[in-house]
C-alpha cells in the first residue's frame, strides 16, 4: 500500500471520529440542559419552546452523525472503491479523450454525488423540519427546486469544468495561475449575477413597501454612510418558517434582503438594528477581509493542484490507475477536505470575533437592546439551542453561543439606559 493511501485514511478516519465525537457531545450537553432556561432568557423563552430547542438541536446532530458517516464512506467508494475510474472508463467508452471527455467524467461523478445525497435532503426538508414546524415546502416546490438545480449545476458547473480542463491542458505547467485568475473572475461573475439571475429562479423578490420601515431604514443608511440600492422582501416563507436577512451584490449595486418572516416575526427597531449588525460586516470591512483570505486560500489550493495533478502516486494510491486532468480535479476535490478540516476551529473563530464587532457596531449606530430582543426571538422562532457544548461551539459555530453574545449586548447596552 502507498503511503498516501494509508494517510488519506487516517486522516479522513481522523475527521469522522472528531465529529462523531464533537456531535456526541453537543446532544449529550443539550439534552443535560434541556430542562433548565439559561439565566437571563427565563422571561423570554418558556420551558415548552426550549426543551423543542433542545430536542431540534439533538435530532439534527443525530441526522448529522448518520450523514457525515455516509458521506465519508461515499468519498472512499469513489476514490479507493474505483468510483472515478469506472466513471471514467465509462465516459472513455463513447468519447475521444479531451476537455469534453473530461468535462463529461466531472459531471457524471457530480451527478452520482448528488444523488447519492438526495436521500438526505429530502428527509431533512419533510421529516425533520416538518416533525419541528418548520417547513413549509410543498412536494411539487420541492422537486422544481431539484430541477433547477440541477439545470443551473449542469450549466455553471460544466461551463466551470470546461474551462478549468481547457487552461489545464492549454495553459502549460503554471497553468494553476491562469486557472486562479479564472477562478477569481467567475467568482466575480456569480457575484454580479446571483440577485439579478439566479435568486430570482428560486425566490420573488418585491420592494419593501412598509413606509415607517423604509424610513428607519434610509435614516440608519444615511447615519452610517452607507449605499444600496435597494430594499426587497423575498418570500422566504414559501419554503420555510426560518427567517434571515442578508446583502448581496458588488459595489454601489448592493440590495437588502429581508426574509418576509423575519418582518413578520420582529418589530421596526429590531429590524433596523438587525440590518445595522448586517451593515457593520461591510462597514468594518469584515467582507473584503474574508474575500482576501478566500482568494489566498484558493491560490494555495490551485498551486497544490498544480503539483498534485503531475504526481503519479497521486492517482495510484487514490484509486485511479490513468492519470487524467479530470480524475485530478475530482481527487483533489474529495481528498484535500479531509487534511484541511484542521483549519476549520480559526475560522469559525474568526467569524465569531466578527460577530462580536458587528455586534458592537449595531449597539454604536443602532439599539443594544432591541438587537437582543431581536436575537432572542430569531434563536425561539428557529428553535436554535441556548446551551450549546462548549467545545462543539469553539468547532463548528460562525457565531458565538447566544448566552455570550446577549450577555456582551447587555453590557454594551447598560451605558446607555443608565444614563438618566
Ligand atoms: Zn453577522
Amino acid at each position: 500500500m502507498h503511503s498516501f493511501t494509508l494517510a488519506f485514511v487516517l486522516a479522513l478516519l481522523a475527521h469522522l471520529a472528531v465529529q462523531v465525537w464533537l456531535a456526541r457531545r453537543q446532544i449529550i450537553h443539550v439534552k443535560s440542559h434541556r430542562d433548565a432556561i439559561p439565566p437571563g432568557f427565563e422571561t423570554a423563552v418558556s420551558a415548552a419552546e426550549h426543551a423543542k430547542a433542545a430536542d431540534y438541536a439533538s435530532a439534527r446532530q443525530r441526522v448529522g452523525i448518520v450523514e457525515t458517516i455516509y458521506d465519508a464512506a461515499i468519498v472512499l467508494a469513489l476514490t479507493l472503491g474505483g468510483g472515478i475510474a469506472v466513471l471514467g472508463d465509462w465516459v472513455a467508452g463513447f468519447t475521444a479523450p479531451g476537455v469534453f471527455a473530461g468535462t463529461l467524467h466531472l459531471l457524471a461523478v457530480f451527478a452520482a454525488m448528488t444523488l447519492a445525497g438526495l436521500p438526505f435532503t429530502v428527509y431533512q426538508t419533510f421529516v425533520l423540519e416538518q416533525r419541528f414546524g418548520f417547513n413549509r415546502t410543498r412536494p411539487a416546490t420541492f422537486l422544481g427546486d431539484q430541477l433547477k438545480a440541477w439545470a443551473l449545476g449542469l450549466v455553471l458547473g460544466g461551463g466551470v469544468a470546461a474551462g478549468v480542463l481547457w487552461i489545464m491542458a492549454e495553459a502549460g505547467t503554471s497553468w494553476w495561475v491562469v486557472g486562479w485568475a479564472a477562478w477569481l473572475a467567475f467568482s466575480l461573475l456569480v457575484t454580479w449575477a446571483w440577485p439579478r439571475v439566479i435568486a430570482p429562479l428560486f425566490n420573488k423578490f418585491s420592494p419593501l413597501e412598509d413606509k415607517p420601515l423604509r424610513e428607519r431604514i434610509d435614516a440608519l443608511l444615511a447615519r452610517c454612510d452607507f449605499h444600496a440600492k435597494a430594499v426587497y422582501v423575498m418570500d422566504g416563507s414559501r419554503r420555510s418558517s426560518h427567517g434571515n436577512a442578508y446583502f448581496t451584490g458588488l459595489g454601489r449595486e448592493k440590495r437588502i434582503v429581508f426574509f418576509d418572516s423575519l418582518l413578520t416575526s420582529l418589530n421596526a427597531a429590531q429590524v433596523e438594528s438587525v440590518l445595522a449588525h448586517e451593515l457593520a460586516h461591510f462597514k468594518l470591512r469584515h467582507i473584503p477581509q474574508r474575500l482576501l483570505v478566500g482568494a489566498a486560500m484558493s491560490l494555495a489550493g490551485f498551486a497544490l493542484l498544480g503539483w498534485l495533478s503531475r504526481q503519479e502516486w497521486f492517482y495510484t494510491a487514490l484509486g485511479v490507475p490513468n492519470a487524467s486532468d479530470a480524475a485530478a480535479l475530482l481527487l483533489f476535490m474529495l481528498v484535500v477536505p479531509a487534511f484541511t478540516w484542521v483549519v476549520s476551529p480559526a475560522l469559525a473563530a474568526w467569524s465569531r470575533r466578527h460577530e462580536y464587532e458587528a455586534d458592537a457596531f449595531a449597539a454604536q449606530h443602532s439599539d443594544a437592546r432591541s438587537l437582543a430582543e431581536a436575537l432572542v426571538t430569531l434563536y425561539k422562532d428557529n428553535a436554535t439551542t441556548l446551551t450549546p457544548d462548549p467545545l462543539y461551539s469553539a468547532f463548528h459555530d460562525s457565531h458565538p453561543p447566544p448566552a455570550a453574545r446577549i450577555e456582551r449586548l447587555r453590557t454594551l447596552g447598560s451605558p446607555v439606559a443608565a444614563t438618566p
